[in-house]
């Protein structure tokens, strides 16, 4: 039974395996881009609560991985 995650950038299903060395991210781009933007925001708005990885998705058909 495979684990898929979403990608934190793109939002396109990753499957959680071996394959996918980049994952939660679906490519290295995309990893890359939110990081930097994760950098940038952190930047500009000191104060502004970052979404939880760890918390729910809102999104009730995701997999069990992050509970
Ligand atoms: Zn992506």
């Amino acid at each position: 039974m495979a684990t898929v995650v979403k990608c934190p950038h793109c939002r396109k299903p990753v499957p959680w395996d071996n394959d996918h060395p980049y994952k939660p991210f679906c490519s290295e781009r995309c990893r890359l881009i939110d990081l930097g933007e994760w950098v940038m925001e952190e930047k500009r708005i000191p104060g502004e609560s970052l979404p939880e990885q760890s918390g729910q998705d809102d999104d009730d058909s995701d997999p069990a991985y992050w509970q």
